[in-house]
């Protein structure tokens, strides 16, 4: 708020509170004039000068004051009085109001004169016109002023019981006026509320009838979905209204009839109802309820189809009379939509003067006008419905597209899903052909909450017959056989109405299946079906992407022959560590190994058998380690260990661990089993080396030292002197 804006609210609630100063102060000081009995002269005679313009100056300011409130406020730039200031505005009124009160009935002879339960209107004013506690505050104010002007009488004492008397009439007015206020208005907001839903419901309907809303719509899309919906058809109900009211009023202004009504036919087609008129008749005479519709002369025009003119139709009224209006010709003309009818255009007339063949032409071009209003603002509202679903989703796509993981993947999936059909419960399996077991790989709801991570084998399941077939399962979006397995008979989903299960194609494989389910009927109707075939497309491509992504950072960051970490992952790892060590001051060492005489291995039995020795010592070297430990291929036949919270001998008794059982495995080859030795060079953090480089050179050094000194031995650096 503006420094300007804050005086100015400031000066306003200033000047009011000023204003309201007054008359408190006024108030205040006739009460002390009542207490003084000042006004019981007037009534004994002795009225002066001063006495008569003291009570009219009171009966003018509160005069004043409820003219104020009842003139609505012309000061329109006027801020509004905060809640405390209008509590005192009220408080002020009611002051002036008890004041004058008593001066009334110290004027008309006292506590005991006749004319007293004019107290208990005032307080049944006070509390039913103000808030509850404004009006107990001055009906206490009202009953201490009692006691005041007693007790200035001298007479207190003889007039306890009468006080007593007072104040539990008080009470019980005030009461009674404060409870019976409080239902009048829980009343009236019942039948507001009631009246609000009638008419909601009455729009909808109306909408329906004019067909431009389905009655399977809007089930489900949560809350706002609702009210937007609702917000276009009470506009398409409302703009068809006033195009047919224009129309009805044009014809029958300009053929000066009686009466122009459009009458509807309801689902049935056998009642017929006034959906507009405009006439001449009272209101009252109009039948306001639906009525046959195939009888007299509307069920001529409706059987034949086509325009009908009469003459004093029987002497009786037509039906969209409640009776007593004279009719001496009719004209009616079936109002048709492609082929349906939809209700009838009448005109009719007091005087028996036949209507002609211009006036059928009009009406019947009328009545196409009509139901052309009427198709294009249910086009319009289809319009605006697709634009509705159409960017939901395309936000569902954006999402799925925007996911990489396949954690997030599917999540995605889900939520995209969501944006088309607020389903409870969904499931992603994946299918690996290989094995021909599927594989729960993520959930959504409740119900299936347990079945993530679970795996089956391939069998006649709604899942599994959908990857099969390539084509989405159940038809029709519905769980119609409730026995029908969807996983397998184990991993059941009861109270499952709506289900649609879609493969997940991607290229020419099939990656699994994306399960949507809801106890709800017709949940997945054509057109969510039709969207979420194509989120389901989409939900495949992302997961592959995604598992394409796995795979990528899997190879990017271990060895394909071993299996282990690769040469970068390593040294990424080995300096997370020593940072790590640094922090916490704790030994972090480094094994660099390297099998001895390996190019003889490879020349004598073959590279393949070499391969199969490398697997061999990495398979031992990830069965010692731990699994803090860092175990990497650091290159060729190398490999690397960084042990994590080890000084030198722990990292010695483990390099000789390895190095001995490495050295008892037998590799088989076609020249019969053979055995390979490890050398390993040793390096401690912080004792060899405070930086990851340093330490690896050093470890190097260790390791060259250990092949120059007979290989097939463990060396540490520190121990090179
Ligand atoms: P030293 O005891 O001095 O280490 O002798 P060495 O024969 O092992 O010598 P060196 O360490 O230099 O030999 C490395 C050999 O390892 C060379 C190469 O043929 C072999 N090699 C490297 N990578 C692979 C691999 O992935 N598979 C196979 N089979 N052999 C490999
Ligand atoms: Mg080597
Ligand atoms: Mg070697």
């Amino acid at each position: 708020m503006t420094t300007r804006r804050l005086v100015r609210r400031l000066a306003f609630q200033l000047r009011a509170a000023f204003s309201l100063w007054w008359g408190v102060a006024a108030a205040v000081a006739f009460g002390a004039l009542i207490t003084r009995g000042f006004f019981e002269d007037l009534r004994r005679g002795g009225a002066d000068a001063v006495r008569i313009t003291a009570a009219t100056a009171l009966a003018a300011l509160l005069a004043a004051r409820v003219v104020g409130r009842l003139r609505p406020s012309v000061d329109s730039d006027a801020e509004p009085l905060s809640r405390l200031m209008e509590a005192g505005r009220d408080l002020e009124l009611g002051l002036l109001v008890v004041v004058a009160t008593h001066m009334l009935l110290q004027f008309a002879g006292g506590l005991t004169s006749p004319v007293y339960p004019v107290f208990y209107a005032m307080v049944t004013f006070l509390v039913a016109y103000n808030r509850a506690w404004v009006g107990v505050t001055l009906v206490g104010i009202s009953l201490a002023l009692e006691v005041l002007i007693v007790h200035q009488a001298d007479q207190l004492g003889a007039s306890l019981g009468l006080l007593a008397s007072h104040a539990a009439f008080a009470a019980f007015f005030g009461t009674v006026s404060l409870v019976l206020l409080r239902v009048e208005v829980s009343k009236l907001r019942r039948e507001h509320t009631h009246r609000m839903n009638a008419e909601i419901h009455s729009m909808r309907q109306e909408a329906q009838d004019f067909r431009l809303i389905s009655a399977t719509l809007s089930s489900g899309g949560g809350r706002s979905r609702e009210e937007q919906e609702q917000h276009l058809y009470t506009g398409a109900v409302e703009a068809i209204h006033q195009a047919i009211f224009f129309t009805l009023a044009l014809l029958k202004d300009t053929l000066e009839v009686q009466s122009c009504v459009l009458l509807w036919l309801d689902e049935s087609g056998r009642y017929l109802s006034i959906r507009e008129m405009v006439t001449e008749c009272d209101d009252h005479l109009v039948q306001k309820a639906p009525f046959p519709a195939l009888t007299g002369v509307l069920g001529g025009v409706l059987k034949n189809r086509t325009a009908l003119s009469t003459l004093n139709p029987g002497g009786r009224s037509i039906p969209y009379y409640a009776g007593g209006v004279d009719v001496g010709a009719f004209l009616g003309v079936p109002v048709v939509e492609s082929g349906h009818l939809r209700g009838i255009l009448c005109l009719d007339r007091e005087g028996a003067e036949s209507f002609g063949a211009t006036e059928r032409e009009l009406l019947e071009e009328a009545a196409r006008q009509i139901m052309h209003t009427v198709q294009a603002e249910r086009m319009f509202c289809a319009v605006e419905r697709s634009k509705y679903e159409q960017e939901r989703f395309f936000k569902a796509s954006e999402m799925l597209n925007s996911a990489l993981g396949l954690d997030q993947v599917y999540e995605m999936a889900f939520t995209a899903a969501r944006q088309i059909a607020d389903f409870e419960y969904g499931a992603i399996t994946l299918y690996d052909d290989a094995s021909g077991r599927h594989t729960v790989a993520a959930v959504t709801g409740e119900a299936l909450s347990t079945f993530a991570g679970l795996s089956y084998a391939d069998n006649a399941g709604l899942v599994a017959m959908a990857i099969k077939n390539r084509h989405y399962l159940p038809a029709g979006g519905e769980l119609r056989d409730r026995g029908q397995m969807i996983f397998t008979k184990k991993l059941a989903l009861g109270g499952v109405a709506s289900l649609v299960v879609y493969p997940l194609i991607s290229g020419d494989r099939a990656l699994g299946a994306f399960v949507l389910a809801d106890p709800k009927r017709g949940l997945f109707n054509a057109d969510r079906r039709e969207m979420l075939g194509v989120i389901a497309n989409q939900v495949a491509v992302s997961v592959r992407n995604g598992q394409m992504y796995a795979q990528m950072e899997d190879m990017a960051t271990t060895d394909g022959l071993t299996g282990l970490v690769n040469h970068r992952t390593f040294q990424d790892r080995f300096g997370e560590m020593i940072a790590r060590a640094e922090r916490s001051d704790k030994p972090v060492s480094l094994l660099l190994t390297d099998i001895d005489h390996f190019k003889s291995v490879n020349d004598t039995y073959g590279h393949p058998v070499g391969d199969a020795v490398l697997r061999a010592v990495s398979k031992v070297m990830q069965e010692q380690a731990r699994t803090v430990d860092v175990v990497a291929r650091y290159g060729g036949e190398e490999f690397a260990l960084v042990l994590e919270d080890t000084d030198r001998e722990g990292a010695l008794i483990l390099a000789e661990r390895i190095r001995e059982e490495v050295g008892t495995l037998k590799h088989p080859s076609d020249q019969g089993p053979f055995s390979c030795n490890l050398s390993l060079g040793v390096t401690c953090y912080p004792a060899d080396g405070k930086n990851q480089q340093l330490l690896i050179e050093r470890a190097d050094q260790a390791l060259y030292y250990a092949k120059e000194h007979g290989r097939n031995q463990s060396v540490c650096f520190g121990d090179l002197g």
